[in-house]
This record gives C-alpha cells, structure tokens and sequence, in this order.
C-alpha cells in the first residue's frame, strides 16, 4: 500500500490535532482487518513524531530524526515483532523479553529530545507474560513516550491492555472509495472482480491480484462444485490443495458455501448449484472455517483437508 488511502484521513486528522494541541494519548491501538493499510498508518505517524522539521503536518523526510529513521537507526524509535527465538525460528507470539526491555528502554530520556516511540506488531500475537509486562507501562506510562499496537485480531489482547490504549479502528471503506484506490494501483487483472472476491477489503484484493489468487478462486469453486455433485475425488483434491495455499483455498471454500447458503435461502441458483439443503451447506462452511484454524497449527494438511473435503455428515 504505497500513498495514504482516503479511508485513513479521518484517523489521521484526528491524531493530528491530538498532536498539535499536545494531548497525543500515551498508547494507540490501530485494529480492524488486515488489508486496509495499519501498518503504513503507523508508520506514517512513526515518521512524524520523529520528524524534527515536519512541513504541513508530514514527516519532512530529509531532517536528522528523518534520516536516522529511513537508516532504522533513530535512537528513539523502537519496534517489536515475532522475531526469532534463541534457535534461530520464527517465534509464534511476542514474549515478555522484548516487551521488557523496550518498556525500559522507553523509562529512559530521550536520545535526540523528542518522544520515544514504540510499535508492536502484531499486538495481538502478545502471549499473557508479554501482555501482562505491556500494561504495568500503559498503567503508568514514561513522559513523551508512545506505544503504538498493532492488531488484526484486537479480541485476543486482553480487555485490561485494550482499555488503556486509543483505539483507531480500521474498517472497509464505502465501495467508491475502494475501487478508486485499487483504480490507482498499478495492477494488472479485472479489479471488480478482485474487489467482490476480497468481500470489499481493497488490501486484500491488490494482494489477490498481485498473487494471481482469482485464478485458484474460481478453481475452488468449480472443484467444490463437483464434490458437492459427486463427481470429484476428495482424496485427490486433499492432496492437491495441500501443495498450494491451503488456507487461501479453505478462506475461498468458506465463502463459496455462505455464498450458494445466502442464494439457496433468496431461492436462486448459488454459485456451486448443488441443490444441497441449508443445513448441511452451513456444516460444510463450519468445517472449512475449523480446518482453516486448525491448518495454523503443525498439522498434515492433506489429512485435515481430506476431512473436509469428504463433506462427511451429508
Ligand atoms: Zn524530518
């Protein structure tokens, strides 16, 4: 997501005269889906608070604090992610470790004499240690010091931390607005197309059109269609969607079925034409929601999907 989409302004003119009438809260929570563009939000605001020479509200890009933080060297900026564990692997949650020493670190003066700023990302990834050592510092927070969390999934953060952050909430923009920004996208494909396959979320459809996503889209469908006819071998399938995006096929699977149950009930022909009852479609689409949570974790993903795919119960 290059420029500031226009869903983001409302946000940001309030912040900004958060900030220019100095009552910038101690801790801000950006949440809402992921697609629409959180993440240069926050860093657009990073950007600024570090800018010594900010011109009409915007980092100036060429000052010393812009310059240390394009080199992400700026003293006073400080960012948690997964990061690696002592074995070197991709840890799955933030421990208390590192929300530890960046809350000792925001305690400290200033190097450059401007705020401290903190991003945790994704916040929502926090274990309950981590989450726990985060609100000790939102109860009492440092003097000119930020904490900005970042969260796709805000429910799963305690209501503790939540209550003590400005919530910024993120939500799919009207479908004018949508269109216009994937318009501005320099993105080959049918747009619309990718628009209604992303349920409205701009983000998402860029990625599905950078990613060729349509293609496997319209593949689940017609493959879902005839295992629901019996005319497609679910061991075979299993076996294929396991080697290729398994839980963008089981997202895509999910909404096909809400999609042939919201038809089935206006009593039109749905996009799987399967003549199913409504029942056993809804178990179907409870199923691919299970498998595609379940797919998170270590699991075979040809045998979970096989479960699936059998469409058992029917
Ligand atoms: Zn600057």
């Amino acid at each position: 997501m290059s420029a500031a989409p226009v869903w983001h302004a409302p946000h940001w003119q309030r912040l900004r005269a958060a900030l220019d009438a100095d009552r910038l809260p101690h801790a801000l929570l950006l949440c809402g889906p992921a697609g629409l563009g959180k993440r240069v939000f926050a860093q657009r605001l990073l950007a600024r608070l570090l800018c010594t020479a900010p011109q009409q509200g915007e980092a100036c890009g060429h000052c010393h604090g812009c310059r240390l933080r394009l080199a992400q060297t700026h003293p006073d900026a400080y960012a948690i992610g997964l990061g690696v564990n002592r074995e070197g692997k991709p840890r799955s949650e933030i421990v208390i470790e590192q929300i530890r020493e960046v809350c000792e670190r925001l305690q400290l003066a200033s190097a450059l004499g401007g705020r401290r700023v903190a991003l945790v990302d994704p916040a929502d990834a926090l274990n309950a240690a981590a989450a726990n050592a985060l609100l000790k510092t939102l109860e009492e927070p440092p003097a000119a010091a930020l904490l900005i969390l970042l969260a796709d999934h805000p429910q799963r953060l305690p209501a503790t931390v939540r209550s003590r952050c400005r919530r910024v909430q993120f939500r799919l923009p009207p479908a004018a607005e949508a269109v216009a920004w994937l318009q501005a996208q320099d993105l080959a494909g049918d747009r619309a197309h990718a628009l209604d396959a992303a349920d409205g979320n701009p983000g998402l459809a860029a990625g599905y059109l950078r990613e060729g996503a349509l293609a496997r889209r319209e593949a689940v469908r017609s493959e879902l269609a005839q295992l629901l006819a019996r005319r497609a071998d679910a061991l075979a399938l299993a076996q294929s969607w396991a080697q290729d995006e398994p839980r963008q096929r089981l997202l895509f699977a999910a909404q096909w079925l809400a999609r042939e149950m919201r038809a089935q009930a206006a009593g039109e022909r749905g996009p799987l034409a399967s003549g199913r009852d409504l029942r056993r479609l809804m178990r179907g689409y409870e199923q691919a929601v299970r498998t595609r949570e379940l797919l998170r974790g270590p699991l075979r993903a040809d045998l979970a999907l096989l479960d699936f795919l059998s469409l058992r119960g029917d």
